[in-house]
């Protein structure tokens, strides 16, 4: 039996309901998180904390509960038997409730709260064989920073790209390559790395984070720059960045062939010290505390 959380209890998925008013479901008026955990331990769940409680604040959502999350998706994994291998905590905030009105509803209403864990292996194939990307001129609104469930211009751009035969898509906008549908860029060129700085026009993902921290601590060029779209065929690596996939290397884009068409030397670094500090942080904490 799969067990998730839904305002404030763990409950089976099949008596998991919420009201057709609610306003995640009305209007995509909610926010989300996505953390993974290796082996019974999150990968920075503080960087993704930091990131929930931006997104909070900047739709005005209130959960007053948020610091309970940390503990909800720990009991998430322990419920559903998921302390061994890979998996995903989800977890949704909506503004609640209430009758349908473009205003937030006077007075305000408790939000709904749902998180659920699912198993999650890593596709190390795709980490050796790298992906084909679409560019496709992004859709989207001014706010990609907000980590919103209004997706539907993301999953548009997504399917396309899946119908065409790629696995993901390479947003530009006013000539610039912003990101993916559901992951960050990087370019390397002479050995530096680029990626889009962080702006309105982008999520600030917690993989970019790590990765450009990464970077700083090895050595590795890097600049948060954005890369023109004409200048792709100029680049000798590129890579994508999410929490599901890691580091994943881009050997085309469109129909242009990046490098040698196979994953690059420094891709293959990043992607190697990204492994290193996971299972690092992954046996500190089975260690406990010194
Ligand atoms: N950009 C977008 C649009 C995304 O949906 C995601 C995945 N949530 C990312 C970037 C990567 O973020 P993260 O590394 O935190 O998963």
């Amino acid at each position: 039996m799969e067990t998730v959380y839904l305002n404030g209890q763990f409950v089976s998925r099949d008596n998991a309901w919420i009201s057709p008013d609610d306003r995640g479901f009305l209007f995509g008026d909610s926010v989300y998180e996505v953390v993974r955990c290796y082996g019974g331990f999150f990968f920075d769940m503080e960087g993704h904390m930091t990131r929930l409680r931006r997104s909070l604040a900047e739709t005005r959502i209130t959960w007053n509960e948020i610091d309970t999350f940390p503990d909800v998706a720990g009991e998430l994994i322990t419920k559903n038997s998921f302390n061994d291998g890979c998996s995903l905590v989800y977890l949704q905030v909506t503004r609640g409730a209430a009758p349908r009105t473009h205003a937030f509803p006077d007075p305000p209403v408790p939000p709904t709260v749902y998180a659920f864990a699912r198993r999650q292996s890593l596709d190390t194939l795709i980490w050796e064989r790298g992906i084909s990307i679409e560019p496709v001129t992004d859709p989207r609104w001014s706010r990609c920073d907000i980590k919103s469930t209004a997706l539907l211009a993301n999953i548009l751009a997504y399917q396309t790209a899946h119908d065409n035969g790629f696995a993901e898509v390479c947003f530009i906008r006013d000539g610039f390559v912003t990101e993916g549908a559901h992951s960050n860029i990087f370019f390397v060129r002479n050995e530096t790395l680029y990626t889009h700085p962080e702006s309105n026009i982008i999520l600030s993902g917690i993989t970019r984070k790590n990765v450009i921290s990464l970077a700083a601590d090895n050595n590795i060029a890097l600049v948060e720059e954005a890369v023109p779209a004409d200048m792709i065929s100029y680049m000798h690596e590129s890579f994508l960045t999410n929490t599901s996939g890691e580091v994943v290397p881009v050997i085309k884009i469109g129909d242009i062939v990046i490098g040698e068409g196979v994953p690059g030397t420094l891709t293959k670094k990043v992607q190697r010290l990204f492994r290193e500090k996971v299972e690092a942080m992954a046996l500190q904490q089975a260690q406990g505390p010194a």
